[in-house]
C-alpha cells in the first residue's frame, strides 16, 4: 500500500481520496476548505496543514483542483511550489480538467526535476466518485501510465491510456463536449413533451428505449422528481456545476480553434451554457440547464 498525498477534495476528490483510504492506502489530504478537509478525515484521511506537508514522504501525489491556473500555481509558480519539494522519481497524477497546453507545460517541468507528472481527467460525475467507478484518461508514457494504473483502479473502473502527456485532457475536452451537446438536446426534448403535455417519467422512458437514448436519460435526468438521487431532485445541488460545464467547453472550443476543427454544435451548447450562467445559475449542476427553457 503507498503513502498518498491528496490535494483538493471538493465535490469530486472527497470521495477519490475516501476511496483510496478505504483500500488501504495512507492518504495524506489538504483542501484550503476546512470543511472538506474534515469531511476526508471523517472517510479514514490524514489531514494536513499545506499542501507541501501532504505531499511530504509521499510515494505518489493526486491534485484534483478546479482548473489549469490552479494546478500550475501549486505545482510550479506558488512561493513553495510543489515541484520543489517532493523528491525525484515522485509521481504526481492530476486528475483535474485543464488545458492540454498547460498539462504538457507542467509534464516538461516536472521531467526537469525527475518527478513524473500525468494528466489523468476523469469521467463518471460525483456518483462514481463515491462509487469508486470512474472512468480515467490517462496522458503520459507507457511506464508512467504502468505506475498509476493501480493507484487509479482503487478509484475507478475503467482506466484509459490516450496518449503521450496532454492526451488525456484532449480526450476530455471531446467527452465533454458531447456530454454538453447531449444534456442540451435533451432538455429540449423533455421540455417540448412537457409543455405538450407529456409526463416526464413516461417520455424518458420512452426515449430510453429508442433512439433518443443517451447518458443523461440513463443516470442524470434533469427533471426534477423523474429520478431519485440525481441533482434535479435536490435543487441542482451538488453534482457538476455550471461554471465548471462552461469551463470545459471553454477548453474544448480552445482545442476546436487551435486544430481549425469545426465544432458548431458544441459552440451552440457553450453558447447554452453561458447564458445559462449569466442569470445566476454558474453554482446550480449542469443538469438545471432544463430551466433555461422553461
Ligand atoms: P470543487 O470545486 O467541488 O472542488 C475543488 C476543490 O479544490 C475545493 O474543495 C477547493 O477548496 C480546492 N482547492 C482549490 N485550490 C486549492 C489549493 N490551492 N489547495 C488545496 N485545495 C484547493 O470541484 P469538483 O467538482 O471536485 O471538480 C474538480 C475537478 O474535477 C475540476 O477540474 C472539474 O472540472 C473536474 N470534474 C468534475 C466532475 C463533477 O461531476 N463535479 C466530473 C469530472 C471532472
Amino acid at each position: 500500500m503507498a503513502t498518498i498525498g491528496f490535494i483538493g477534495l471538493g465535490n469530486m476528490g472527497g470521495p477519490m481520496a475516501a476511496n483510496l483510504a478505504k483500500a488501504g492506502h495512507s492518504v495524506q489530504a489538504f483542501d484550503l476548505s476546512a470543511e472538506a478537509l474534515a469531511k476526508a478525515v471523517e472517510a479514514g484521511c490524514q489531514s494536513m496543514s499545506s499542501a507541501v506537508d501532504a505531499a511530504q514522504g509521499a510515494d505518489v501525489v493526486i491534485t484534483m483542483l478546479p482548473a489549469g491556473k490552479h494546478v500550475k500555481s501549486l505545482l510550479m509558480n506558488a512561493d513553495v511550489a510543489l515541484f520543489d519539494c517532493v523528491p525525484e522519481g515522485t509521481l504526481v497524477i492530476d486528475c483535474s480538467t485543464i488545458d492540454a497546453q498547460t498539462a504538457r507545460e507542467v509534464a516538461a517541468a516536472a521531467a526537469t526535476k525527475g518527478i513524473h507528472f500525468i494528466d489523468a481527467p476523469v469521467s463518471g460525475g460525483v456518483g462514481g466518485a463515491q462509487a469508486g467507478t470512474l472512468t480515467f484518461i490517462v496522458g503520459g508514457d507507457a511506464q508512467q501510465y504502468a505506475a498509476a494504473k493501480p493507484i487509479l483502479e482503487a478509484m475507478g473502473k475503467n482506466i484509459f491510456h490516450a496518449g503521450d502527456h496532454g492526451a488525456g485532457q484532449v480526450a476530455k475536452a471531446c467527452n465533454n463536449m458531447m456530454l454538453a451537446i447531449l444534456m442540451a438536446g435533451t432538455c429540449e426534448a423533455l421540455n417540448m413533451g412537457i409543455k405538450n403535455g407529456l409526463d416526464p417519467a413516461v417520455l424518458s422512458d420512452i426515449m430510453k428505449q429508442s433512439s433518443g437514448n443517451n447518458w443523461a436519460l440513463q443516470v442524470y435526468n434533469p427533471v426534477p422528481g423523474v429520478m431519485e438521487n440525481v441533482p434535479a431532485s435536490r435543487d441542482y445541488q451538488g453534482g457538476f456545476q455550471v461554471d465548471l460545464m462552461f469551463k470545459d467547453l471553454g477548453l474544448a472550443m480552445d482545442i476546436s480553434q487551435q486544430s481549425a476543427c469545426a465544432t458548431p454544435m458544441g459552440s451552440a451548447a457553450r453558447a447554452l451554457f453561458n447564458l445559462h450562467k449569466s442569470q445566476g445559475n454558474g453554482h446550480l449542476d449542469f443538469s438545471s440547464l432544463i430551466r433555461l427553457y422553461q
